[in-house]
């Protein structure tokens, strides 16, 4: 099986690409990437030697670049990561979400038509059914949930979602969902809430926290979300949508504290900032669906799993030291040159 993962160099993508390597070693994995500032090569350094695993550095929207690649490499199965992926730059740049989120997505889409693929697999966000109150505790997002977005990241991806349920429908093209809530754990770019929480309480920097901190958000380690991709691709049915999240509802004044509490530093460092416009209150989803159907269970509660993430943090402090310093975009020049 030869499977093409793109945005394996981002966060999600990246575990996802060590666990299809170390799990499945006659399989084909094949790493497109286009190594934009979210891109990290050095996520890949434990699986780079592996005879399994190749990078190729390129663009999900440029149709020449990935017929070319299609053609020459026959690929199974697709999955689809690439993305421009922060809420924050969506509101200040929102073309380029519609380029690589939309535009991208409807290339990888025509040729998989061109050439046949046995799946495509979209990675897609809870995000695309907006937000719930904060005091109905009672309802989550299913599969069935209408799609009501709120910034210009959920509406590019909520797009993309459309058409790859489009080409199902028109040409048969053999394509699954997955919706997941907020991914945490490790090679997670520091601009994110969490990383960004253990670096800078690490330091003994301000946090920065949105509002009041009681927005709500449904957390779900990377690994049991890259449990659920495998099983979706290999087991879930074509046209389907599955909805990935773990139970692990958190506000995040509670993540950031959790996270203070756990490396002993105080709370004083917590700084209040003005709320990002649009903010989503609560997300939470119900993954019964996918529970049901494939037998998916999260490994992690959000207890074990964010103290396996702050460790990693730890022990791993050179990955993201040189993403806050700018090094690891030299990375893939000291290794593949120009290529
Ligand atoms: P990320 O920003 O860490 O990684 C995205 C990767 O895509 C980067 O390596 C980047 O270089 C690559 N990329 C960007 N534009 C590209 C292009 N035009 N061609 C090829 N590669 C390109 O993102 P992530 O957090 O790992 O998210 C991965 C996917 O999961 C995204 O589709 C995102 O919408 C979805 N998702 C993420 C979360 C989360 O909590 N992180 C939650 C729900 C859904």
């Amino acid at each position: 099986m030869k499977i093409i993962v793109t945005g394996g160099a981002g966060f999600i993508g990246g575990n996802f690409v060590h666990h299809m390597v170390n799990k499945y070693p006659d399989y084909e994995i094949i790493n497109l990437d286009l190594l934009t500032y979210a891109g990290n090569l050095e996520t890949l350094k434990p699986v780079e030697d592996k005879p399994n695993y190749k990078f190729v550095k390129g663009d999900i929207a440029d149709r020449k670049f990935i017929f070319d690649l299609f053609e020459k490499e026959k690929p199974d199965v697709i999955v689809n990561f690439a993305a421009e992926s922060h809420v924050d730059r969506s509101i200040t740049d929102p073309e380029s979400f519609v380029r690589t989120n939309v535009m991208g997505t409807t290339t990888l889409l025509d040729a998989c038509r061109e050439f046949g693929i046995k799946r495509y697999h979209q990675v897609s966000t809870d995000e695309v059914y907006g937000d719930l109150p904060l005091d109905r505790p009672d309802l989550f997002f299913t599969e069935e949930t209408p799609l009501h977005t709120s910034s210009p990241y959920s509406s590019s991806k909520a797009s993309a979602d459309l058409f790859v349920l489009s080409y199902h429908r028109t040409f048969g093209t053999p394509v699954t969902i997955s919706r997941c809530s907020n991914n945490y754990g490790p090679y997670h770019f520091p601009e994110k809430l969490i990383p960004l929480i253990i670096s800078r309480a690490l330091a003994d920097e301000e946090l920065p926290v949105y509002g009041t901190g009681e927005n709500v958000r449904d957390w779900l380690h990377v690994a049991d979300h890259c449990e659920a991709i495998d099983l979706i691709i290999h087991e879930g049915r074509e046209g389907e949508i599955y909805n990935v999240g773990g139970h692990n509802e958190r506000t995040n004044l509670e993540v950031v504290k959790t996270i203070l509490k756990a490396l002993n530093k105080p709370e004083s460092l917590i700084k209040y900032v003005s709320d990002r416009p649009g903010h989503d209150r609560r997300y939470a989803i119900d993954p019964k669906k996918l529970e049901t159907e494939l037998g998916w269970k999260p490994k992690y509660t959000f207890d074990t799993g964010i103290e396996q993430t702050i460790q990693w943090y730890l022990d791993n402090e050179d990955w993201w030291k040189h993403i806050i310093n700018g090094e690891y975009q030299n990375y893939f020049e000291n290794m593949y040159g120009d290529r």
